[in-house]
Formats: structure tokens, C-alpha cells, sequence
């Protein structure tokens, strides 16, 4: 069976017209935060908020469509409330900004929440999440990982964590634990492969019961895994989490679509700093000889960073030693902290610790020796 691509799905979704305007739901915009894993799709439609309750015949028949495509295993649509881009350079998001007072008690031990994020699926994002946590571990950090990629979790089988998290006062779950972080993640509630159906407001509390509900305890950094994509779903995530600030992994090819400039505005709609761009899969290193060959176009990433006056903050190769380590639950900074790989997530980690923990904009932070 060939792989179900996104272009199959937007194109059975053009068939899809919304009553009101008399055209189709692909041409009017109104798809966002596309994602195809595997062969289970997710996706949300940008709709009013005044027309929402009278469009779920519309959200069942776009499901329908998709459904009907061979191969297709499961389909999640969710309506969203459309909402304007500022239109002013700095207009503050309307919940305040991420990081807010009220955010901020969710998770009130933990000093600073990092999301990794991505434009797209496949480019590596929770294998950087995973080595970016390892990474920080290393240098002496108290690390949490969250899973928020509810779509495709995949925390379980890289940090190879079986079983389902405790609950010792029968209120907080307690997080689980290997390596030395603590990580919680939908796929220990649910098995891998149990399609989820996740409507709008399940995706928000489950989201917020992984931040409020769970013990995560004293943390410096918990490392959120986010849902590929940068819609609508994505950007409530990030409006959610109280975050220190976003790490943008992306491909050479990704870089060359813009993939990361979507990335990059939807954080500065929710006014989330941006930490800098990480390039994965940035050029191939030959498993028998070493060599090394750009096979896309390496050093895009540095380039379009500088052009959008975004950090860079380091590059990763595509080395079949990364992907069958977190493949197997051993992810390489773990298993081969010697490796020139470990170093790379290891210097990567460093620097994104120094931005968070680093003098932030106002909120001066008291130090007591
Ligand atoms: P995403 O979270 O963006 O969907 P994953 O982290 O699941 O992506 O990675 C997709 C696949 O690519 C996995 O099989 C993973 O092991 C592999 N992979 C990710 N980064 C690299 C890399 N730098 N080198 C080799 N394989 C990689």
C-alpha cells in the first residue's frame, strides 16, 4: 500500500463545500493543522465561533470523505474557532501572554517549559525532543519530558517506558521515569496503536490534566513534544502551556518550503519567544565510510535563520545510528554519550538552557545563594 500523503487527503477534502459560501472547505482555507501519520489523519476546520454548532454536519462529512480514502484507518476532524491575526506588529494575544500569572500556577514547581515543535511530521521532532531532554539531563538539568503529540505519541517506545502511570493520592498521577526524566504521554494511557478520536476541548484537557494533573514535581525544564504542524490546534497548545519558549526543528527540504517561518509566526501570535532553529536531517553521514554528503541543500537552515532573525541553533545529520537508537528506546545521547552526536544534542541543550534560564524580559528573577 502506498503511503497516504497529505495531498490525497486535501484532495478528497475539495469535495467537501460549506453550504454557506458555496465552495469547497480546501479552496475557502478553512483546513488547518493537517496530519497524516501513518494511516490515521487529524486535522481541524476553521470555522466563525457563531456558525460552529450548525457546521457538524459539515465536520461529519469532511470525516467521511477522508475516511472513504483506501487505507485510511482513522480520521479526527475537529472544529476550531477561527480566530484573526493581530493585524498591530506587538498585539498581545487576547489570553494574555503564554507564561501569564494565571498559566503559571499550572505547573507551579517547574521553572521553565520549552516546546520543540515543527511545520510538519516525520522531520524528526520527537527524536530531537527526546536527545534535546537527554542532552539537558547531561549537563545537570532536572528534566520532564511531555508527550503533547496525542496524534502519534512516541515517548513510550524511545524512552522505552511500558506500563501506566500511579496515582498515590488518587487526584495527581505520578509521572513515569527512565534515564532520569520523567515523562508523561498519552501512549501510556492508550495503547500505540488504538486510533484516538480527539474532539477540540479533549485535546485542550488532555493537554492541560498531562501539565496540572501530574506530579511532575521540582523540574528546571520540562521539554513539551508538540503536535506536528503549525494550525489552529497547534496554536491553542501553545496558547495553553505557559511557555519559556519554542524550539523549531526542521529539515533542509522544510526550510527551503517555509515550513519554519510558519513555525516561527504562529509562536509570535501567542507572543512565545522563539529559542532558535534546530536543522535535522541536515546532511548524511555514509554508515560504512563516515563520509559526508549534503543530500539536501545543507546549511538552508543557517541561512533562513539569519534571515528571520531567528538563533540557529545547531544541526543534526541523518545517521541511521540516531534512528535506530530511539527506535529502540535508546536514544543516542543516552547510549553513546561519546558519540560527536551526543555532544551536538548536548552543546544544543546548553544553549537552550542559557536562553531560558538566562536574564528574561520582564521577569527579573531573584537569586538567593
Ligand atoms: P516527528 O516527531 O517529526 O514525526 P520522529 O522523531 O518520529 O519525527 O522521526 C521520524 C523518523 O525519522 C523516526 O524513525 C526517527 O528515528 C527518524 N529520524 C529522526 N531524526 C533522524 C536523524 N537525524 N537521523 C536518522 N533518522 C532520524
Amino acid at each position: 500500500m502506498a503511503q497516504l500523503t497529505e495531498t490525497q487527503v486535501l484532495d478528497v477534502l475539495r469535495s467537501v463545500i460549506d453550504p454557506d459560501r458555496q465552495a469547497d472547505i480546501v479552496s475557502l482555507n478553512m483546513i488547518s493543522g493537517l496530519v497524516v501519520k501513518d494511516s490515521n489523519v487529524g486535522f481541524s476546520i476553521e470555522v466563525d465561533p457563531r456558525r460552529g454548532p450548525q457546521l457538524e454536519p459539515l465536520r461529519q462529512s469532511a470525516e467521511r470523505a477522508v475516511a472513504a480514502i483506501p487505507g485510511v484507518t482513522s480520521v479526527t476532524a475537529v472544529l476550531t474557532a477561527h480566530r484573526e491575526a493581530p493585524t498591530a506588529p506587538a498585539a498581545p494575544a487576547k489570553a494574555g501572554p503564554a507564561g501569564g500569572t494565571g498559566a503559571k500556577a499550572l505547573v507551579p514547581g517547574v521553572r521553565a517549559i520549552v516546546a520543540v515543535a515543527s511545520g510538519k511530521g516525520g522531520v524528526g521532532k520527537s527524536t530531537t525532543s527526546v536527545n534535546l531532554a537527554l542532552g539537558l539531563k547531561a549537563n545537570g538539568l532536572r528534566v520532564g519530558l511531555l508527550d503533547a503529540d496525542i496524534y502519534g505519541p512516541s515517548m513510550p517506545r524511545m524512552m522505552a517506558i511500558t506500563g501506566k502511570p500511579g496515582s498515590a493520592d488518587g487526584k495527581t498521577l505520578q509521572p513515569m521515569e527512565n534515564y532520569g526524566i520523567k515523562v508523561m504521554s498519552m501512549g501510556f494511557m492508550v495503547a500505540e496503536d488504538t486510533p484516538m478520536i480527539w474532539r477540540g476541548p479533549m485535546v485542550q484537557s488532555a493537554l492541560q490534566q498531562m501539565l496540572r494533573d501530574v506530579a511532575w514535581g521540582e523540574l528546571d525544564i520540562l521539554v513539551v513534544d508538540m503536535p506536528p504542524g503549525t494550525g489552529d490546534a497547534q496554536l491553542t497548545m501553545a496558547q495553553q502551556v505557559p511557555l519559556a519558549g519554542a524550539v523549531i526543528v526542521s529539515t533542509p527540504q522544510d526550510i527551503a518550503l517555509l515550513d519554519a517561518r510558519k513555525g516561527l509566526n504562529m509562536f509570535r501570535r501567542v507572543d512565545v519567544p522563539v529559542l532558535g532553529i534546530i536543522e535535522n536531517m541536515s546532511y548524511f553521514c555514509c554508515p560504512n565510510c563516515g563520509h559526508r554528503t549534503d543530500i539536501f541543500s545543507h546549511g538552508g537552515a543557517k541561512r533562513e535563520a539569519d534571515a528571520l532573525g531567528m538563533d540557529f541553533l545547531g544541526e543534526i545529520p541523518l545517521d541511521i545510528a540516531i534512528r535506530e537508537t530511539s527506535d529502540q528506546g535508546q536514544p543516542i545521547v543516552m547510549s553513546q554519550p561519546d558519540s560527536e552526536h551526543a555532544k551536538v544534542y548536548r552543546a544544543i541543550a546548553a544553549k537552550v538552557w542559557a536562553k531560558v534560564a538566562g536574564p528574561q524580559r520582564g521577569t527579573p528573577k531573584i537569586v538567593i545563594e
